[in-house]
Parts: C-alpha cells; sequence; structure tokens
C-alpha cells in the first residue's frame, strides 16, 4: 500500500513509520514541517530505505497538501501531525488552533477532492485515519473508562483542539462520505520522546542530578501504553477498521504519575553506577511544585472494541516498556542532546502568571 502520514517526524509518527518500513511490504510519504517536536534523526534508521520519502510540508498550507496528496496517490492517509503539549497550548494557544483544527481541515479537504477522483475499487478502499487523544473526554472519577461512546468533554486547549478536529473528521464522513477512522489513545512513552513530556523529562533531570517536578499531588492517573504498541494498532486500524468507527486504544497501564516517577527512580537505581555527585538516591530529587491549571484527575481507556473486532492488544507492560525506555535514553544522550539545542531547556511551562 502507500500509506501517507503526516507529522511522521515527531515522536509517535516516527515509530509509525519504523514499524511500517521494517516489518511491512508498504511505501511511506512522510509530510512533516519539523517544528521544534520534529526530528529527522527519529527516521535516521530507515531514511535510506527505497519505501521511505520525506517532504517538508507544512498541513496549514492548503495548497502544498492537496500537490502531496495527488502526486503521491496514497492508499491511506494517516494524520498524526499536531501541536501535542498541554503546557504549550496554555502559554499559546493559536499554533494549536492553526495545526490541529485548520490544518486537520486542510487534510480533509484535500482528501475528499482526491477521494472523488479514484476509481470505485480504489474508493471502497482508501481510509482516512485522524490519530487523537483519550484526552478529548475530559476527567474521569475513580471508577469508571472511557469507551467510544463517551461524551467529549475537553479542557485544556490542546484536547479542545483535537476535539475540534475530531469532529470535522467525523462531519467529513457523515456530510461526504470520505472513509474515515478515528483513534483516541492514552498516554504513550519509549523511545524518541521530545523531553518535555513527563518519563522523558524525569529520566533526563534524574541523571543530572535536577529536580525532579511533580505537579500538585502527584495523584493523577494516567493510562501508559507503549509507542510501539501504539504504531501496531495504528496500522491495524488503518488497515482493518471500518469506515466511520472509532476505536479506542490504551495500554492496561493505569498509574499515578507519582508513582511512574518513583518507578524511573527505582529502574535507575539498578542501572546508573556514575550517578551525579548530588545524588545520594534518585527519589530524594522528588519535587512537587504548582499544579497544571485544569488538570484532569484520571484518563484510562477500555480498549475491548479494538481488541474484539480488530485482534489487537498491546504486547508491553508498564514494567517491560519502561526498561526498555530507560535502556534507550541511556544508550541515545546525543540524540537528548541534540533535540534540546533550540530553545527549548526543560523549563516549566504552562504555569498562568
Ligand atoms: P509530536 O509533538 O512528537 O510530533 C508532532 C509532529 O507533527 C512533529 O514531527 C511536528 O514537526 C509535526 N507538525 C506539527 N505541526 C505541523 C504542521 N503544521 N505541519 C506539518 N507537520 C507538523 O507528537 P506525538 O506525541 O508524536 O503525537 C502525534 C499525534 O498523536 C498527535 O496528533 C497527538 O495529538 C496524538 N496523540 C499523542 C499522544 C501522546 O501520548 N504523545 C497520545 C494520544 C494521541
Amino acid at each position: 500500500m502507500r500509506i501517507l502520514v503526516t507529522g511522521g517526524a515527531g515522536f509517535i509518527g516516527s515509530a509509525l513509520i519504523r514499524e511500517i518500513i521494517n516489518n511491512n511490504q508498504d511505501e511511506v510519504l512522510n509530510l512533516d514541517c519539523l517544528t521544534y517536536a520534529g526530528n529527522l534523526e527519529n527516521l535516521a534508521a530507515v531514511s535510506s530505505d527505497n519505501r521511505y520519502q520525506f517532504s517538508q510540508v507544512n498541513i496549514c498550507d492548503g495548497d502544498a497538501v492537496r500537490q502531496s496528496i495527488h502526486a503521491f496517490r496514497p492508499d491511506i492517509i494517516l494524520h498524526l501531525a499536531a501541536e501535542s503539549h498541554v503546557d504549550r497550548s496554555i502559554d499559546g494557544p493559536s499554533p494549536f488552533i492553526q495545526t490541529n483544527i485548520v490544518g486537520t481541515f486542510n487534510m480533509l479537504a484535500s482528501a475528499l477532492d482526491y477521494y472523488r477522483q479514484l476509481d470505485g475499487e480504489q474508493q471502497e478502499s482508501f481510509r482516512f485515519h485522524h490519530i487523537s487523544t483519550d484526552e478529548v473526554f475530559g476527567s474521569l472519577g475513580p471508577d469508571s473508562l472511557f469507551t467510544e461512546e463517551s461524551s467529549y468533554d475537553p479542557n485544556s486547549p490542546y484536547s479542545a483542539s483535537k476535539a475540534s478536529a475530531d469532529h470535522l473528521v467525523r462531519a467529513w464522513h457523515t456530510t461526504y462520505g470520505l472513509p474515515t477512522i478515528i483513534t483516541n489513545c492514552s498516554n504513550n512513552y519509549g523511545p524518541f520522546h521530545f523531553p518535555e513530556k513527563l518519563i522523558p523529562l524525569m529520566i533526563l533531570n534524574a541523571l543530572e542530578g535536577k529536580p525532579l517536578p511533580v505537579y500538585g499531588d502527584g495523584l493523577q492517573i494516567r493510562d501508559w501504553l507503549y509507542v510501539e504498541d501504539h504504531a501496531r494498532a495504528l496500522l491495524t486500524a488503518a488497515k482493518k477498521g471500518r469506515p466511520g468507527e472509532t476505536y479506542n486504544i490504551g495500554g492496561h497501564n493505569e498509574v499515578k504519575n507519582i508513582d511512574v516517577v518513583k518507578t524511573i527512580c527505582r529502574i535507575l537505581e539498578g542501572k546508573v553506577t556514575d550517578k551525579p555527585v548530588n545524588v545520594n538516591r534518585f527519589d530524594d530529587l522528588i519535587t512537587f511544585v504548582e499544579d497544571r491549571p485544569g488538570h484532569d484527575v484520571r484518563y484510562a481507556i477500555d480498549a475491548t472494541k479494538i481488541n474484539r473486532e480488530l485482534g489487537w492488544q498491546p504486547i508491553e507492560s508498564f514494567e517491560s516498556g519502561m526498561e526498555k525506555t530507560i535502556d534507550w535514553y541511556l544508550n541515545n544522550r546525543s540524540w537528548c542532546i541534540s533535540v534540546q539545542s533550540g530553545n527549548y531547556q526543560r523549563d516549566r511551562l504552562g504555569v498562568i502568571k
């Protein structure tokens, strides 16, 4: 198949492209404008493969998107390009509105234009797959789970922009008949995760003997999914999912933020022999800081539907995925230095002054 991926230089998009090139026969076009979060180094292992091509395109540029889709002639579009960090959406929502909402509109408009020119058989197999988040459903109480029927109730500028995009995708299916799939996934972790996110931030701060800033009381619960499990789920949903359907993807790993940080500290204790001089135990570095405004308390996914209908389930447990992730960060310090060479220096973001 010919697969067009947007946002393929980011954390999840690059895992998806590595999965396609390493474990499948498909051809890939990666459309990415390379924001601070997009790094072609994430694709170094596959970029010389002749089934892979890259084009630097901003999805806010409707003409460039249209040209790329018509020239590549994809069988499937997997749309991941987005501004993805909640704290940044609090400090500056504008790029979230542009990329996540207007950019998704551009993708839909061009995909529909292209879809209408396909013959019947090609239309039958074409899919536009939009990659979304469980954050669109808002915050959960202690017991329930998000299902595909959960109401939309987004609380941050990031989740509101992703919810808007989901609604546009749904409307392009019901109004115009574009064969769309939406997946809503829980928090991902794993290799190549930009260090502004909780898990890589904690690993890198610990290795440098810096404070480990835990927001609020640290009791917020997230359901963690290893990124390579997500990549496999996306390909499964794109190839086998039914048009117009949404599928929730989760890792069956509900963990409190404070326990994520303690797990990192425990695994590092067993692996790091040359601790920074100021560190006796890594968990001494844990520091509680002001909470994120509007911080959702709990997200948890019921991933029964994708398992029952499409046969996907995660391979990694939280413990095995964290071991792999920490090993990767210990062995790839040059990547960590390289991606932080711009403005971002692991400062606190997303506090309303
Ligand atoms: P990321 O921030 O690591 O990567 C985003 C990629 O999109 C980058 O390569 C960036 O350069 C590109 N991009 C941004 N704006 C663009 C634009 N205007 N035009 C073209 N390219 C642009 O994000 P991620 O964590 O890999 O997330 C990918 C997708 O998955 C997003 O849609 C996100 O909402 C969704 N998602 C993420 C998670 C998670 O835990 N990370 C969970 C569920 C869903």
